[in-house]
């Protein structure tokens, strides 16, 4: 007796075929369909940077609380009595993922070293966490690791080493 006929195989290799296939598609992820808008609303907390700026207030900057991110709830503010952090509204709309528009209003940003770019910024604030008095050693350490990656001008290195020291 014949055990798998010659239209079983077909049948089975069709089978096989329709799996993968429908596995692969599941695997792509969700598609984003045209006109119909994804927003996740939440709150950012922002605060100046500065030398001054509290460690508390330094971690916290930037983050973003709400239902559709990790962290939930914001911090009770102030931190401390010398925090000057807000929470502001922050909407992020699938609209604006791939628009430069938004990328060109973040990349001013206010510090007590004047207007700073997007990636000055980044070293500025890693660089005061990395010599921040209140950090302990294994945040520093981390922090200036963080720091060093960063390329920049070692022009404005050396901005920011006159600024901390
Ligand atoms: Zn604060």
């Amino acid at each position: 007796m014949q055990v798998l006929s010659l239209e079983f195989l077909a049948f089975l290799i069709v089978a096989i075929l329709i799996v993968t296939f429908m596995a692969r598609r599941k695997r792509k992820g969700p598609v984003i369909v045209y006109g119909k808008q994804i927003s996740f609303t939440g709150q950012k907390l922002v605060t100046p940077i500065s030398v001054e700026t509290p460690l508390v207030c330094l971690l916290d900057e930037g983050k973003i609380y709400g239902e559709d991110f990790k962290e939930k709830t914001p911090p009770d503010l102030p931190h401390n009595e010398h925090c000057q952090c807000r929470l502001e509204i922050s909407i992020n709309r699938s609209r604006d993922w791939f628009s430069e528009k938004k990328k060109v209003m973040e990349d001013c940003i206010n510090s007590d070293l004047g207007e700073l770019s997007r990636t000055e910024y980044r070293y500025y604030k890693y660089a005061l966490l990395a010599h921040h008095k209140e950090a302990d050693e294994q945040t520093r350490k981390e922090y200036k690791e963080l720091q060093e990656n960063i390329s920049i001008s070692d022009e404005f290195k050396e901005r920011v080493k006159l600024q901390i020291s």
